[in-house]
């Protein structure tokens, strides 16, 4: 068979642990086989980014820039005890944030749906996606335990010392606690273009939930910002792609989520989104089956798996033990940045090659062939059969071939 040619460069990212064990089994058994793939390699676990100085963290960011697509492995974010594992020169930021703070980006999640896994809301028939504003607010906030009667103000200054406005947000009888939160317009405006582009790119309708009749000055300036970008840029081609921009309130958008059947985008603000994005995954049963994508305002993506490394299935996996380890999310990772390359290459044979290999994991998991975290949330049924981290690729990789004849 000859091999697919993937036109353009591939960013990859490797990772740590669990994951960057499966990201080489899946790239040997699923990938290479089929594809001629020409990548830009950047080798994240922690040895290397601690020998760099985290250099080659920038430099990855930096390559997906200029080749617009990358694919990400999970990686560890050091804490004190990894400090000492690995003898670290220092505890590293997050890659994560560092490749998000270089793009600019915007995360969006969505399930990867089965038929013999049930969400719990029995009306969610297609994926609901959730944007979050991943800057600002109560993440970046100022606080303070007041711990007597006295009075409390916002002031602003400006850059010549000028004061612009002074104003009391509570006259304390006693002791209390207060909070300055805040955001920007240049935020707020990247994130509105980040989730009207995923919308389109994806014909999802748009939501976007705030509480601008309490908060007339803070979240109205969000409703105000995404209005102004679906009329600038979006309005034409949303209604020509018969797809609805609708803003609501917070309280309202819950209750319509419980409701609906799914298929749209809900932008949520930084807090609104860390806590529904949760509610939503374990609804859906593991971690290993939500698809996670950065996508920044000028249309650079990067693609990864949202879970982590697996640490404690890797430590089973390094004394030669057996592991029953999800690889569905890593391989979704490689089939959006591999769609994505394709869309951009006009190459619809690799567009094509990313579909199959979706429909040939969606398939091995709806046949019953599961690992043992999805085992556990399934419908029970007499062929379901829990199978090892290997197992389970070599079962996708059977279903592939098949396809590919
Ligand atoms: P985790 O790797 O997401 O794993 C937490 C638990 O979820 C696992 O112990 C396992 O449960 C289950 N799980 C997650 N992914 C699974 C999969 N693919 N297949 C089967 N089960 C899966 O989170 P963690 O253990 O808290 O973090 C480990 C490391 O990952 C940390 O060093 C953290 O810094 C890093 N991390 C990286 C990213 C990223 O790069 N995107 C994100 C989060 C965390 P059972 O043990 O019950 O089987
Ligand atoms: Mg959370």
């Amino acid at each position: 068979m000859n091999k697919i040619k993937v036109k353009n460069t591939i960013v990859e990212i490797d990772g740590d642990e669990m994951t960057r064990v499966m990201w080489h089994m899946v790239k040997d058994q699923l990938l290479l086989p089929y594809l001629d793939m020409n990548v830009a390699y950047f080798d994240l676990q922690l040895k290397k980014r601690d020998e760099t100085d985290d250099k080659i963290t920038l430099e990855a960011a930096e390559a997906i820039k200029k080749h617009g697509v990358g694919v990400k492995c999970a990686t560890i974010t050091p804490n004190k005890e990894r400090v000492k594992e690995y003898s670290l020169k220092k505890e590293w930021s997050s890659p994560n944030g560092t490749i998000r703070a270089a793009l600019d980006g915007t995360v969006f999640r969505a399930p990867i749906l089965v038929n013999n896994i049930l969400p719990a809301v029995r009306s969610w028939k297609k994926p609901i996606h959730i944007g979050r504003h991943a800057y600002g607010d109560v993440y970046k906030n100022c606080e303070y335990r007041v711990p007597e009667a006295g009075k409390a103000e916002l002031l602003f200054t400006n850059v010549e010392g000028k004061e612009l406005f002074r104003g009391t947000i509570q006259d304390f009888k006693g002791p209390g606690i207060i909070q300055g939160i805040h955001n920007t317009d240049k935020s707020i405006d990247s994130f509105a273009k980040a989730c009207f582009t995923y919308a389109y790119d994806q014909r999802l309708h748009l939501w976007f939930g705030a509480k601008d009749t309490i908060s007339k000055t803070y979240d109205a300036q969000f409703r105000k910002i995404f209005e102004e970008e679906y009329q600038n840029n979006w309005k034409a081609k949303f209604e020509e792609a018969g797809l609805d921009y609708l803003f609501m309130l917070i309280d309202d958008a819950v209750a319509r989520i419980m409701k609906s059947e799914g298929g749209l985008l809900w932008a949520c603000k930084n807090y609104d989104g860390d806590v529904m994005s949760d509610m939503l995954g374990s609804s859906y049963g593991s971690l290993a089956m939500m698809t996670s994508v950065l996508v920044s305002p000028q249309g650079y993506y990067e693609f990864e798996a949202s879970h982590g490394t697996v640490q404690k299935h890797y430590y089973k996996y390094l004394k030669g033990e057996k592991t029953s380890s999800n690889s569905m999310a890593l391989i979704f990772a490689w089939t959006g940045c591999l769609r994505k390359r394709g869309e951009l290459d006009k190459t619809p044979e690799v567009v094509e090659f990313a579909e199959k290999l979706e429909e040939a994991a969606l398939e091995t998991v709806e046949s019953g062939v599961m690992t043992g975290d999805l085992i556990a949330v399934a419908k029970t049924d007499p062929k379901n059969r829990k199978v090892d981290t290997e197992e389970f690729i070599a079962e996708v990789a059977k279903r592939l071939t098949k396809k590919l004849k």
